[in-house]
């Protein structure tokens, strides 16, 4: 790589004069320049200066199965020099993405069988709702349009994207938002919970306001219910057991849809191939991207279940939508590749009986005790870590935020890379990880906490 004749500084100089970055403050960042990335193995990154960090967010959740895999590098070389590209429009296809959706068909719930590609997952979101709403057209209630979604979503980063999502900052600079989508209280017992309320309550008390929200509408009005089943970006909020199997049934009674989005929970972060097998529900659409090709490719798939799919065929009629690379074949062939390979090496499985439940329970263990920590949560191989300043009244530091980022400053330079959204502290690893490897995170994390509570305390 030539990147090599280059010395960090003058890197950094080259991106910040030439280089916007995504979520950046580009003020900020010109006063300290980039941290450059430049190789990654196994569960570590490494920095231009060769400094090793631990990879706690899997890239930005999608690495799945780690990084230097190259199988992966052998799929895409082989399927670029036998057809680089070609487009599925006209009546046209190609074999990998075919061979792709049979296979994400076979591991999806039951009722889904049939998969719309593009190549990220706020491209997935866009189409989804183009769908519902050109369902619904199609059976005749195109009145039937409006979409409820969840305060702190996070469902993409375009217009529609940012629409459904519930992310206000994101909202302030739309501009005008995606119309007739609503925004409902999330299922967030930590800070929402009622004194003495319990979980399960709660939980039912979240759902709720969704069946409020639909009734306020008119349900002949409300098309879908779209909901991460657990809230990744906006700080792994995992909702109570009693939640998903109660959105589902108020789905049911008042003919709404259900949309998931497992942009970050499909492809085995909960334990199973999908969230929705985890929280034991089925779903109608069911967006997901990142790990579907562990992030060697950009690719998304929308899985579309029965109901839409048999409307779409039945009415016929063009749908107008889709892009230049939906169902890129050099992505839909690394993705088979890492699909392969996630099944082949049982990380499913081991997510789910034996890393899962270590990662859990050595964040219980070594984490939840320490001074700076109101509450540990984890689902699978994701984790939400919540800084307070006093863990019995749960109260946070001044100024919001500011305490996860120190922490996060600390962990990285103790070869720890995770995130800090808001005050949670959250962790989305590589399924790779083994028992040892977490252990090497806790120990690190746990360095990072000391250090960052000498400096939070000694803060007037
Ligand atoms: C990352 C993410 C998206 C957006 O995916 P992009 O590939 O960044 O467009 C959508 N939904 C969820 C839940 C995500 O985490």
């Amino acid at each position: 790589m030539t990147y090599q004749n280059y010395s960090l500084k003058q890197l950094q100089a080259i991106d910040a004069a030439h280089h916007l970055h995504p979520f950046t403050d580009h003020k900020e960042l010109r006063g300290i320049g980039s941290r450059m990335i430049t190789r990654a193995d196994g569960p570590f990154i490494y920095d231009s200066e060769g400094k090793e960090i631990l990879d706690g967010m899997a890239g930005l959740w999608c690495v799945n199965i780690g990084y230097g895999r190259s199988e992966l590098a052998d799929a895409a070389h082989a399927q670029m020099k036998e057809l680089p590209y070609y487009n599925n429009f006209f009546k046209c296809s190609t074999p990998t993405p075919t061979l792709l959706a049979k296979k994400i068909a076979e591991l999806a719930p039951k009722n889904i069988n049939q998969v719309f590609f593009g190549s990220s997952g706020s491209e997935a979101n866009d189409t989804a709702v183009r769908l519902v709403r050109h369902y619904w057209a199609l059976e005749g209630k195109p009145q039937k349009n409006r979409i409820i979604s969840r305060q702190m979503a996070y469902h993409g980063s375009t217009i529609a994207g940012t629409s459904l999502g519930g992310m206000e900052g994101m909202h302030g600079q739309l501009g005008g938002a995606v119309p007739n989508i609503v925004h409902v209280m999330m299922p967030y017992a930590y800070e929402l919970g009622l004194p003495g309320e319990s979980d399960h309550d709660f939980g039912l008390r979240a759902a709720k306001a969704v069946e409020d929200a639909i009734l306020e509408a008119g349900a002949e009005n409300v098309a879908a219910f779209i909901g991460e089943p657990i809230q990744g970006a906006g700080g792994v909020k995992i909702p109570p057991a009693s939640y998903w199997p109660e959105i589902q049934r108020i789905c049911r009674k008042y003919d709404v849809l259900l949309m998931l989005d497992e942009v970050i929970t499909g492809y085995g972060r909960t334990g199973e191939w999908f969230a929705a097998q985890s929280m034991g529900i089925e779903a109608d659409t069911i967006t997901t991207a990142k790990a579907l090709t562990s992030g060697y490719q950009p690719l998304s798939a929308l899985l579309v279940g029965d109901r839409i799919a048999s409307t779409l065929v039945e009415k016929g009629g063009e749908f107008y939508h889709g892009y230049t690379y939906s169902g890129h074949p050099v992505a839909c062939a690394v993705a088979l590749k890492n699909l392969e390979i996630i099944e082949r090496e049982g990380m499913v499985e081991r997510v789910k009986n034996d890393t899962g439940p270590y990662f859990a329970e050595k964040l219980q263990a070594r984490i939840a005790p320490h001074g700076l920590v109101g509450e540990v949560r984890t689902f699978g191989f994701l984790a939400a870590i919540e800084i307070v300043k006093d863990k019995k009244t749960r109260e946070r530091f001044m100024e919001p935020g500011s305490a996860a980022v120190t922490i996060r400053d600390h962990a990285i330079a103790n070869g720890m890379m995770l995130r800090a959204t808001g005050d949670t502290m959250i962790m989305s690893p590589p399924l790779i990880w083994t028992r040892d490897t977490i252990d090497m995170a806790c120990d690190r994390l746990l360095m990072a906490l000391d250090l960052a509570e000498a400096d939070l305390r000694r803060k007037p």
